[in-house]
């Protein structure tokens, strides 16, 4: 599949759409006869046996003989785009070889907090992680556990005392049965 004729910022030549997918083409590939596809949608078109032919003009077309088109996909990769997360606010204009690095700092891409779980823009993360009660809960539970080592807390004690108990009445039960 193209990459989406929505997210440019121009409009985009008739020439850099791939026939198959209708969208721009991502990685073009070259056949024989001169049209240029998206590399995956050729691939998918002939991985049929009985698709031997260049699905604009029919022209014989085999898989080795599509070859890439270097200066055509650099030339897409350099178009100006809008942000992925333009609907929630993004207004950066950013070229198409970028998407993926802009993706990963972009302040309205949505993040999960790592305490609740609750999703959120990447720009509001701080500002909820000072406020988050599972966060502040896991902050408050590790301080309780440096106050109080292990061995002294109450569940152990009363687990000691207990197995004490029952080695009391099993010596009771070896007497009554002697
Ligand atoms: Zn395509
Ligand atoms: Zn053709
Ligand atoms: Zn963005
Ligand atoms: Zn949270």
């Amino acid at each position: 599949m193209g990459y989406s004729v929505g997210i440019f910022v121009d409009e985009v030549d008739d020439n850099l759409l791939c026939s198959i997918c209708s969208q721009v083409l991502q990685d073009a590939v070259l056949t024989p006869c001169g049209h240029s596809f998206c590399q995956e949608c050729l691939d998918q078109w002939l991985a049929r046996p009985e698709r031997i032919t260049c699905p604009h003009c029919r022209g014989a077309v085999i898989r080795e003989q599509a070859r890439p088109i270097l200066a055509l996909r650099n030339f897409v990769l350099s178009l100006k785009i809008h942000c992925v997360n333009r609907s929630l606010g993004c207004e950066a204009l950013i070229t198409l070889d970028t998407l993926t690095s802009h993706a990963e700092t972009c302040g309205h891409s949505i993040v999960q907090c790592a305490g609740c779980q609750c999703t959120l823009k990447r720009i509001q993360l701080p500002d909820h992680q000072t406020r988050c009660r599972v966060i502040a809960a896991l902050i408050q539970d590790d301080e309780h556990a440096l106050e109080a080592p292990r061995s002294d807390s109450p569940k152990d004690t009363m687990l000691s005392d207990l197995s004490g108990r029952v080695s009391t009445l099993e010596a009771h039960i070896q007497q009554m049965k002697a």
